[in-house]
């Protein structure tokens, strides 16, 4: 197993493990448990998070993976408590360190916020602001968490530009972010999230809005990064191409919870849950023909307002109803393993029959 692992009483029922009374000391830097974000909206309870548990050690990297409105963004919004003010209600635990940020002030998460956390997010323009310099940027989210002067930090901003790649980095860190390409924003925001040596950063679609060329070399630079700093990493995208290199851990969500959650070795060998099938089949491979066509998840995912009795991915699933399960009425949870959980009603032997006879030769 790649990954240092996940406890299997988390596994078991997506609950901590407790069952709600006085929490068991966290089992890792990071120890996600029965987190729920939910919106109230005028059409209802958005459940946008719906009761994922997860962990996550230092140097390790964690890919979630699903579908838009899967939930996988709103779940690095809320371990960064930026849901804290908005309408959302918030709870589960979300230990860092020992430390529950759920509980935590709204002070206390701020001061770890830049500083214990980082994040990189999908488009760089919206993360930067356009009025100022990307040096200046740089050197105020250094500055707010270092008493330094600002010759320090202007300095220390030259050096991490260096670092991902910016050329000439003492002349470039007094442009402004529109003067850079697509490529240097997304490093120069990823040198404003290094900046403080985050032991946890969360990136969020890193490298949708680039070319391919571009994106590889943003996935080595934060994988360098990480080895470097020894962070925890999360790598939240729809593409389990991004994270098929990078992560140790795979969690796949679907409609707010978890549907599979194990080592990457796990998830790409032997995934278990028809959903991860289908995202396995829609992935372009370079071992592939060309000539073979990709096999899209059919329909669309669901509201997340009012999701399908029983298991969200029914009215998609090739399998539902499969030998009399009851996929339209039982909400299935991920089932007890050592290493692998799986939210499906399938028997875990049939559905690994299932995948090595039917799907593996088609994928
Ligand atoms: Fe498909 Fe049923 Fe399994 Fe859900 S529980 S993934 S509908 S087979």
């Amino acid at each position: 197993m790649k990954g240092k692992g996940m406890a299997t009483d988390l596994l078991a029922s997506g609950q901590p493990a407790s069952g709600g009374s006085r929490p068991s000391a966290p089992r890792s830097f990071l120890d996600v448990r029965d987190l729920r974000i939910h919106f109230n909206t005028d059409d209802g309870v958005v459940k946008a998070v719906d009761g994922l548990s997860f962990q996550l050690d230092r140097g390790k990297t964690l890919g979630i993976v699903g579908e838009s409105g899967s939930g996988k963004s709103v779940t690095s919004l809320g371990i960064l408590g930026l849901h804290r003010h908005s309408k959302a209600r918030v709870s589960g635990e979300v230990w860092l360190d020992g430390e529950d940020l759920i509980a935590a002030s709204d002070e206390r998460v701020r001061a770890l916020r830049g500083q214990r956390i980082a994040m990189i997010f999908q488009d760089p323009l919206t993360a930067m602001h356009p009025y100022f310099t990307v040096g200046a940027q740089i050197i105020e989210a250094y500055r707010v968490h270092n008493n330094v002067s600002k010759k320090v930090a202007r300095q220390r901003a030259i050096d991490m530009l260096g670092r991902v790649g910016i050329p000439q980095p003492a002349r470039r860190v007094d442009d402004y972010p529109h003067q850079f390409s697509g490529g240097m924003r997304q490093r120069a925001m990823i040198a404003m999230a290094l900046v403080n040596n985050p032991e946890l950063l969360i990136a969020d679609e890193p490298t949708t809005a680039l070319d391919v060329t571009v994106q590889a070399q943003i996935l080595d630079l934060i994988r360098d990064l990480q080895e470097e700093f020894h962070s925890a990493v999360i790598m939240i995208t729809h593409d389990l191409g991004v994270v098929a290199e990078l992560a140790d851990d795979i969690l796949v969500m679907y409609g707010g919870k978890a549907v599979e959650y194990g080592t990457a070795e796990t998830i790409f060998r032997r995934p278990e849950h028809p959903y991860a099938w289908g995202l396995l089949g829609s992935m372009p491979r370079v071992d592939r023909d060309v000539r073979d066509r990709l096999i899209p998840v059919k329909g669309t995912p669901p509201s997340l307002i009012n999701l399908p009795s029983g298991c969200a991915f029914h009215p998609r699933c090739p399998y539902v109803g499969y030998n009399g399960i009851p996929c339209r009425t039982e909400i299935p949870t991920l089932a007890e393993g050592s290493d692998h959980g799986v939210a499906c009603h399938i028997p875990p032997a049939e559905r690994q029959r299932i995948f090595s006879e039917d799907i593996a030769p088609a994928l």
